[in-house]
């Protein structure tokens, strides 16, 4: 074996939450782990989840009576109907435990204070008794589209408690970790994945990881959104590039693109969902609490899609605050106090401060809506397995698992990292404990020279062609104006449209450097063709999807249409094709059926076909679409009925 091929049991790609807590899994059964990582673990984009992470303890008294069957139902309604109801029932009975676990790990819950504890209540101040004996458990704050207070938090840094906790735990158990160190390309073999190649940021020197099992952890793809998001600037999606790159393995739903409704303005630096679980308001600019009238049951705390749209709404009337930077509305959290701000939503606290120079106990909060989360993704069957590639998981914001269907709730994707981790994580280290690595080097050889070349011809290419900077802008402003919170079919058309030219133009771009080490500009180069890919199938996905569901919003089909559309998209890049297949699946068996979220739209197009007709259809055409088996049949986990007697 050449030093260009390592081998390992299990390859994680991505040292966030999600990798990491796979890569314990994997790690405590006795197996060979190694992480990829763009960045050192701990810089890892899920550090700066602020807010909090779902799960049913039900500790506080705001939270009595919260279990995994009423977590479900909050999950699948947010989700718009467009959730597998197996997976959402799966993740919100492991959620406790998961959290619970981290407290073991080291993380630094907010608990409950027994006593009188102040809170506000949809505006109102209100005083509640927590319990003697809940005294020292661990607490929870109001989230949007929740029945319960369910956001399990350590004030607003809850990501990065939990990030350095489970960092921990990996280096404990001896996890290797390669950061600076990006995964360009899956080995993969007749419908097999053996690993991938691996890029050194530092060096530009090419090496394949061979593995048993392989995982794809790299989060989610804002970037495309460019500046317009608030995903970091290592979230350009290229796992599922690399994904999508194999010809075969389809990514899900990637037209269901969450927007956040308070991110700073202009900066884009998220203000967590936190601050309104808190009692904080939005206002326009006539100071006008303008949700209470738009959404009188849930008020701020409706799903993020139906809150970023009243905004948006809000704002294209004339009643935003006008800037250079674009119009703005107020996030109000200074009735809070101080003494609250400073403890538990310090780091807001702190990032106003920092990034807009205000002191938000005195001053408002300018907010606008923002791209924030990735719905979509490498399209996986419940046991984390990539469809049509045995060998190739995922799991996280990069994976489409799929419990978030058509809108994530705030504090889902934290509680997914560590709850798919953890069992995403058991099945990759079952799968490689029975697997052997019996790979064709010359496999991964000719993957590694291919990968070489294709550095080599952006280094070669000489000419006045645009900059990969130039590109990339024009993806984002494409994109955001575009295929943004509101959509029609007019202007997708023109979107996909330029962003067909734009990949086209991407063979023409030119690279001001050459070094082939260290080189930022061509590491982005590398990344941007398959970053144009992913707004393109984002593009077409929504121009394809004549409905309104979750966070995809056609203005010109503004209803839920469950006869036609009650289906998760999938899209496929057939090795040499100019433009990706698209198909569709149905969304997973049918526990709780469709109808009204509670807020939002209540007008729907109802479901033709009986349940019991969709649910028999389910395995087949799931089947035809690659689903591999599953350690336990489809179905299997599915608590018929039980959310009848939560209602
Ligand atoms: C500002 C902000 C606040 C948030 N707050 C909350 C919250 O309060 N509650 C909640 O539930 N959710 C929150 N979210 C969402 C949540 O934080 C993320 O969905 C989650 O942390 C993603 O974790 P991950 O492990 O899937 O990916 P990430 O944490 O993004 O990790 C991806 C990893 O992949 C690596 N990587 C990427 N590409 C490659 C490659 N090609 N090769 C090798 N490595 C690669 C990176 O280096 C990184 O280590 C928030 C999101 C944002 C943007």
């Amino acid at each position: 074996m050449t030093s260009k091929l390592v081998t390992t049991d299990v390859l994680v790609i991505g040292g966030g939450l999600a990798g990491e807590r796979c890569a314990i899994e994997a790690a405590a059964a006795g197996l060979d782990v190694l992480v990829l990582s763009v960045v050192p673990p701990r810089r890892s984009h899920s550090c700066a989840a602020q807010g909090g992470m779902q799960a049913s303890l039900g500790n506080c008294v705001k939270a009595e009576g919260d279990n995994p069957t009423v977590h479900f139902l909050d999950t699948v309604r947010g989700s718009d109907w467009g959730a597998d109801q197996e997976v959402a029932q799966i993740f919100a009975e492991e959620a406790p435990v998961a959290v619970r676990e981290l407290a073991h790990f080291g993380v630094p819950w907010t608990r409950v204070r027994a006593g009188k504890n102040r809170y506000f209540i949809k505006g109102e101040q209100v005083e509640i008794e927590e319990k003697a004996e809940n005294d020292g458990l661990i607490t929870h704050r109001d989230f949007g589209g929740t029945a319960k207070w369910r956001a399990c938090y350590a004030a607003a840094g809850t990501g990065h408690a939990v990030l350095y906790a489970v960092d921990s735990e990996a280096v404990r158990l001896g996890v290797t970790v390669r950061d600076r160190t990006e995964a360009v390309a899956l080995v993969h073999d007749s419908g097999r994945c053996w690993g991938a190649v691996a890029r050194c940021l530092r060096t530009g020197e090419h090496t394949a990881v061979l593995a048993k099992a392989t995982v794809i952890t790299t989060g989610g793809y804002g970037r495309i959104y460019g500046q317009y998001t608030t995903n970091a600037t290592i979230n350009e999606g290229s796992g599922a590039v690399i994904a999508l790159d194999t010809g075969v393995v389809p990514l899900g739903n990637m037209e269901a693109v969450q927007f956040h409704p308070t991110a700073l303005s202009p900066s884009g630096i998220l203000i967590t969902e936190g601050c309104r679980g808190d009692g904080g308001y939005l206002l326009d600019k006539n100071l006008d609490r303008f949700m209470v009238e738009a959404e009188p049951e849930k008020q701020e705390l409706a799903s993020r899609d139906v809150v970023s749209r009243h905004m948006a709404r809000r704002m294209r009337d004339g009643l935003g605050i006008e800037t250079k930077y674009g119009p703005h509305l107020w996030l109000d959290i200074r009735h809070l106090g101080e003494e609250h701000l400073t403890t538990k939503l310090r780091e807001v606290f702190d990032i106003c401060r920092d990034f807009a120079g205000l002191n938000p106990a005195h001053e408002l909060i300018p907010v606008r809506p923002t791209q924030h989360y990735s719905m979509g993704g490498v399209r996986v069957n419940k046991d984390g397995q990539a469809y049509n590639m045995a060998g190739l998981f995922a799991a996280g914001e990069s994976a489409c698992w799929d419990m978030h269907g058509f809108n994530r709730l705030g504090g889902n994707s934290l509680a997914e990292t560590i709850v798919a981790g953890r069992i995403v994580g058991r099945n990759v280290a079952r799968f490689a404990a029975r697997a052997s690595l019996d790979v064709d080097t010359q496999v991964a050889l000719r993957a590694i020279e291919r990968a070489e070349s294709r550095a080599s011809a952006w280094l070669e290419r000489s000419g006045s062609g645009p900059t990969v900077y130039e590109l990339r802008d024009e993806m984002a402003e494409t994109m955001i104006a575009d295929v943004g919170i509101f959509r029609t079919g007019d202007e997708l058309e023109a979107g996909v449209a330029r962003l067909r030219e734009l990949l086209a133009d991407c063979d023409r771009a030119v690279l001001r450097s050459k070094a082939p080490g260290m080189n930022p500009e061509l590491s982005f180069a590398l990344r941007l063709k398959g970053m144009l890919k992913l707004a393109l199938v984002t593009a077409m996905g929504a121009l394809a999807r004549t409905e309104s569901r979750g966070a995809h919003y056609r203005t010109d089909h503004p209803q839920r249409d469950d006869a036609n559309w009650l289906s998760r998209t999938l899209v496929r890049w057939p090795d040499g094709a100019s433009e990706p297949v698209f198909s569709y699946e149905p969304v997973g068996i049918l526990d709780l059926p469709p109808g009204h979220r509670g807020y939002g739209r209540a007008d729907q197009v109802a479901m033709a076909e009986s349940i019991e007709s969709y649910n028999q259809r389910v395995d087949a055409e799931q089947r035809q679409h690659g689903r591999l088996d599953t350690e336990e049949s489809p179905g299997s986990r599915i608590r018929w009925g039980a959310w009848a007697e939560e209602q």
